[in-house]
């Protein structure tokens, strides 16, 4: 035990008591200790008083002096040093210190107290101890059962050793007598208030001492008694109290002490503040709480629910309600554990209702019944769409054998368990993708399977999607996290079972945010998607009940393990003739619906819709005939609306007042561009405006009641274009094939297919050849490889053999949405070269494809439907192919073959042949 520790002792009540009842029957107290030392110390405060003779009064205190002997029995001591006139209790247990008591109490009953240098040694031998120390007094009180000896000393004089007499059986030595030096000054009656001061004040900051030692302090008017006193009761270093002891003056004593005071009570008081400071928080927080829970219980009594607890409850509820699996239940109800602990102003209370928000409101359960009646089925898409007779198949074997398999589950009930497959667990969905170019319906396919199954239907674009996190959210740590767009649909669509439509999944992109096709993999994938995992929700969700349809324009660019999980159905451009019966069957009737007229109150005759495909749109698809017929339908609406019907009553002819379709600003000719363009009816368009009263004729006038409903307004070829404005696209390849040197040239693009003019121009120069246009390596490599042929085949064709030397050539492919990349416009630029050096135009009629060798062979070539579609729309009569492609022409419909002519060629001479002929005569034949 450490010092210190031992003088924590002195401010025990109960041995202040004993002191006073020391004095008058001193052998009848007992006293105990535990402390294992050899001599521990017990203490009370002796006060000065007449009956102890031993010292007395002030100034030198040599009264009494003769009681002590010049040899004593020294007892050393163990964290402790006993001050004269002071009393302490000993604990005394080795045999050599209680032989040393019991001879002492049979003689003269003082002793020599001096403390050891070391605490921790066991026999202290005459080296071990210090020399100056104590006579005291001893009254041996009792022993103990476990043989030890309790005492009680009582301090008499300061004592020196001279030298040791003995060491066994127990020390002794010669001592003298060594009394303090006590100054009656100011100073220190100015040192003992001080300390008396001090004194209280840390009296006050240690609730366990009595406040009497205080009294006692206050009444000790021998300063020699009040610094001994006061060191008893203090905690301080053995060393400390030691140096209190040798100090020989007094008032040095008290100086001491003084320090030592100011120095216990600045660290009490320190204490004491750290204490208060935490104290204060303690309270603050428990205040508050305590306050808190008293409004809840307040709002209660009042039947007010604070709006926390209210919307805590509503949750569960919610939760409870939302059919949620296991594990994302457990999730919910833990987060909404949290949430309720939460002060509503946290930060991360929102964060958390707005998670719980997102798993609440998805449909976990929701989902919708399937109708399997395929009779039905097969009337819905026929509905819906015109011919693509392929796909309607396609779609109606898969409706047939989910059907087959839901009935046979049931009629073979639950006992066959057993996969029959251990390969491949059953797959519920398989995804369909349907590949081709803008407005061939394929998105309204979907919409038509999800009316003909009775599911619901959702659609998200993937085009321009870059970071994995789209598909599959962030984590909920990042501030404004959601989740990714395929759990963000099921939550709109609210069904688990959607027909779910990925549109543009060609468009997908990659970089360094990760790669969204994996993610994708993932949501597709019937093996992976039953827990499909988004980082944001962090529970998994079931995908495999929805159905998925991609949609995307080309097939190359689909990342080859995606393309592998689904199964692909493609859409190729329409023909004229489909074009019109899609917008008779289809598109007029919905947008005379969707523009609130009557049947009876509008109708397009042949030439018109024809006109409207030819001269208004080019496209592979209807979504632009679709809008122009729209357009049109809105022009015939807001006369009807206006009470006035546009003059055409069938037999009339529809003249078309001059300033009506010519006068009226123009809209700038957009020029052979695909595309969508600003809806006629908000751009400067004319049309007829209701008659003006000098236009009206006279005839019409009195056909058509004026505002009178349900007069029919037929659209003729001519009405078509006063509704619609100058032609936007026109037989441009007759202007543009005028002159030698330009060729054309029929490509396919991911919209469909179009064509595009290859230009050469020849100048005066030495050798060069210049190419232009933004051509692709592989083009560019196709250019050149066409130049060397005609160079190498100069002679045969008749072309003066000086030419490239004397000239420069340049080629040019114009700008355009066209890829131009690509070896199939070979041929043409072999051919725009020819026709330049031979000075002879192109057949204005004829479009050509095919990659060239530089030997001139003519190799096959891809997309050949879709360039012969987009030949025939834009009204070429001849179209130059490989001999190898040959059996695609198999794809071409009919009608589209009955109206053209195709010219195989497997060396570029046939296709010189073919397409330099003279004009004159390719346009009489
Ligand atoms: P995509 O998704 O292929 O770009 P959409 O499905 O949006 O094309 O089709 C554009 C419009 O053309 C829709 O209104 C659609 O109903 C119509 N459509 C396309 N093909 C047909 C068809 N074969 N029969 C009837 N309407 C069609």
């Amino acid at each position: 035990m450490p010092p210190s520790e031992e003088h924590k002792q002195p401010f025990d009540p109960s041995a202040t008591l004993r002191t006073g009842r020391l004095r008058t029957e001193p052998e009848s107290e007992e006293q105990g200790s535990d402390s294992p030392t050899d001599v521990a110390p017990q203490t009370a405060l002796v006060p000065s008083t007449q009956e102890d003779k031993v010292l007395e009064g002030k100034g030198m205190a040599n009264e009494g002096l003769a009681d002590i002997p010049s040899e004593l029995a020294i007892l050393p001591l163990r964290s402790v040093v006993v001050y004269p006139l002071t009393a302490l209790p000993l604990t005394v247990g080795r045999p050599r210190s209680i032989r040393l008591i019991d001879d002492a109490v049979l003689g003269k009953r003082v002793i020599g107290l001096v403390a050891a240098k070391d605490q921790e040694q066991d026999d202290s031998g005459p080296d071990d101890v210090y020399q100056v120390g104590t006579a005291a007094l001893v009254h041996r009180l009792r022993k103990a059962p476990d043989g030890t000896v309790i005492l009680l000393v009582q301090g008499l004089e300061r004592i020196k050793i001279r030298e040791f007499t003995q060491t066994e059986p127990y020390l002794t030595a010669r001592v003298e007598v060594a009394p303090d030096f006590v100054e009656d000054t100011v100073e220190v009656e100015a040192l003992m208030r001080n300390i008396v001061e001090l004194f209280r004040r840390l009296v006050a900051l240690v609730p366990h001492i009595p406040d009497e030692l205080i009294m006692l302090a206050l009444h000790v008017d021998d300063p020699r008694q009040l610094a001994y006193a006061i060191a008893t009761y203090m905690r301080m270093d053995l060393d400390d109290a030691q140096e209190i002891l040798e100090i020989d003056e007094v008032t040095e004593k008290l100086r001491k002490l003084t320090i030592i005071l100011n120095r216990e009570l600045e660290v009490l008081e320190l204490g004491k503040k750290i204490q208060a400071e935490a104290q204060t928080e303690m309270t603050k927080v428990q205040r508050e709480y305590f306050l808190r829970e008293q409004l809840k219980a307040i709002k209660k009594e009042l039947g007010e629910e604070d709006e926390q607890t209210m919307e805590a409850e509503e949750l569960r509820q919610k939760i409870e309600e939302a059919g949620m699996p296991e594990e994302a239940e457990k999730e919910a109800r833990r987060e909404l554990d949290r949430l309720s602990k939460l002060p509503t102003a946290a930060a991360e209370y929102s964060v958390i209702r707005t998670y719980l928000d997102w798993l609440v409101n998805l449909p976990w359960s929701k989902s919708t019944e399937d109708n399997l009646d395929i009779a039905r089925a097969r009337r819905v898409l026929d509905e819906d769409h015109y011919d693509l007779d392929d796909i309607k198949e396609r779609i109606m074997e898969y409706l047939a054998v989910r059907k087959l398999r839901l009935e046979r589950k049931n009629d073979e009930g639950e006992e066959e368990k057993e996969p029959v497959d251990y390969i491949r667990s059953e797959r519920e969905g398989v995804i369909l993708c349907f590949i081709g170019p803008p407005g061939t319906g394929k998105t309204s396919l979907g919409r038509s399977i999800a009316r003909a199954l009775g599911r619901k239907f959702v659609r998200q674009s993937l085009g321009g999607v870059r970071d994995e996190a789209e598909i599959r959210g962030h984590r909920r740590t990042y501030i404004g996290a959601l989740p990714g767009r395929i759990i963000q649909a099921l939550r709109r669509v609210e069904s688990k079972n959607p027909i779910f439509m990925l549109d543009e999944i060609d468009k997908v992109g990659q970089d360094w945010r990760g790669d969204p096709s994996s993610a994708l993999l993932e949501v597709l994938d019937p093996e992976q998607n039953r827990d499909f995992r988004d980082h944001y929700l962090d529970v998994p969700f079931d995908l495999s009940q929805v159905m998925f349809i991609t949609t995307g324009n080309i097939l190359d660019t689909i990342p080859p393990p995606l393309r592998d999980r689904m199964e692909i159905l493609r859409l190729s451009g329409y023909t004229e003739e489909e074009k019109i019966k899609i917008a008779q069957q289809y598109l007029i009737p919905r947008q005379i619906r969707e523009n609130s007229l009557r049947p009876e109150e509008i109708e397009f005759n042949k030439g018109a819709i024809r006109k409207v495909i030819r001269d208004y749109t080019r496209e592979a698809g209807v979504r632009n005939l679709e809008r122009e017929l729209g357009s049109i339908c809105r022009k015939v609406a807001t006369k009807v609306a206006e009470g006035l019907s546009p003059e055409p009553v069938e037999g009339l002819s529809p003249e078309v007042p001059p300033d009506g379709s010519t006068g009226s600003p123009q809209r700038p000719d957009e020029g052979p561009v695909e595309g969508p363009r600003p809806e006629p009816a908000e751009g400067p368009v004319e049309g007829p405006r209701p008659e003006p009263a000098e236009g009206l004729r006279p005839e019409v006038a009195s056909l058509t009641a004026e505002g009178q409903e349900g007069v029919k307004t037929l659209i003729t070829e001519e009405k078509a274009a006063e509704f619609l404005g100058k032609p936007k696209y026109f037989f441009e390849a007759a202007e543009r094939t005028e002159i030698p040197g330009v060729a054309t040239a029929v490509a396919w693009t991911p919209t469909g297919g179009d064509i595009l003019f290859i230009e050469a121009t020849k100048m005066p120069g030495g050798k060069g050849f210049t190419l232009t246009g933004q051509l692709g390596d592989v083009m560019k490599e196709s250019a050149q490889a066409a130049l060397s042929y005609v160079r190498s085949k100069a002679e045969e064709l008749g072309i003066d053999v000086d030419f490239f030397e004397k000239n420069d050539i340049h080629l040019h492919v114009p700008a355009g949405s066209i890829p131009k990349d690509g070896p199939s416009a070979g041929v043409t630029m072999a051919t725009a070269l020819a026709s330049l050096l031979l000075d002879k135009p192109v057949r204005a009629d004829v479009g050509m494809t095919g990659e060239i060798t530089l030997r001139g062979q003519v190799l096959p070539v891809g997309g050949i439907k879709e360039k012969i579609l987009a030949a025939h729309r834009v009204g070429l009569k001849t179209v130059i192919l490989p001999q190898r492609n040959e059996p695609d022409l198999d794809d071409v419909p009919e009608e589209v073959k009955k109206e053209m002519t195709f010219i195989l060629a497997d060396k570029v001479d046939q296709v010189f042949t073919a397409a330099l002929a003279d004009r004159r005569e390719s346009e009489t034949s």
